[in-house]
């Protein structure tokens, strides 16, 4: 097999506290799901730590074939220059700085991205950016996106219509999907050069992506957690995986 049969795609983890033989250990790590939808795609899974310095991460970038930003925490407001709301969810300083460094090696490197849930919001952030720190609190009338239970797996919590002429309309082959929803943020000002390519109902964006780039799309709901039971979602993953082979069909 050539190594273009099995492209490396790079994954984002985060910091879990845990126990070995009763002693705390700080793990990297990354649900099973983002594993699994890489590899049903033809991908080869890379996972990647926090803690590395930006040249690290310029060596890395520069050697993957692709990057999937992964669902985590909260981004930490001030990266967007506001105070945080007191509704805004614990955020992790370390995996911003890794998320926002691999994202400007990425445009830089036109390393193709696939964005899930926090990614875009990352996305948005690292090139300028903001969020709605919390949609209850700041947007009373916005339908209900956090799900916690079946909705935030293949459960469908609601529709999203996505834009005529996006690639992620060329991706998915429909004007308007089902998506699960876990989410108490979403992108508020959209950065210079990012488009939104998906709106829910209430016209919250679910869906981004940069336009002048090889392959970069973000999707605000968890497609690695609904491929199996709605397989549609798959070919996000598969659409990563063309690009990184450099056989993207220009979707
Ligand atoms: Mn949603």
């Amino acid at each position: 097999m050539a190594a273009r049969d099995y492209p490396l795609i790079g994954l984002t983890t985060r910091s879990i506290q845990t126990e070995i033989a009763n002693s705390p250990v700080d793990f990297h790590g990354l649900a099973q799901a983002y594993i699994g939808a890489v590899r049903a795609a033809g991908g080869a899974p890379v996972l990647l730590p926090h803690g590395a310095t930006d040249e690290e991460l310029g060596a890395l970038a520069g050697r993957l074939d692709g990057l999937l930003l992964t669902g985590g925490k909260d981004v930490d407001p001030a990266e967007y220059g506001e105070e945080a709301l007191p509704q805004c969810g614990a955020v992790s300083a370390a995996r911003d700085r890794l998320e926002f460094s691999l994202v400007r090696h990425a445009v830089r490197l036109e390393l193709p991205l696939l964005a899930i849930c926090r990614g875009p919001q990352v996305v948005n952030v690292a090139l300028g950016g903001s969020l709605w720190q919390d949609l209850p609190a700041q947007l009373p009338n916005a339908i209900r996106h956090n799900f916690r239970g079946p909705e935030y797996h293949a459960v469908l919590a609601h529709r999203v219509t996505i834009a005529a002429g996006s690639r992620l309309q060329a991706i998915l082959g429909a004007e308007e999907v089902g998506v699960n929803s876990s989410h108490h943020q979403a992108i508020r000002e959209l950065a210079d050069g990012l488009v939104a390519t998906a709106h829910a109902p209430d016209g919250v964006i679910e869906g981004v992506e940069l336009p002048g780039h090889s392959f970069a799309v973000g999707v605000q709901w968890h497609p690695e957690l609904m491929y199996r039971e709605h397989p549609i979602m798959l070919r996000l993953f598969e659409a990563l995986v063309e690009a990184a082979r450099g056989t993207g069909r220009g979707i």
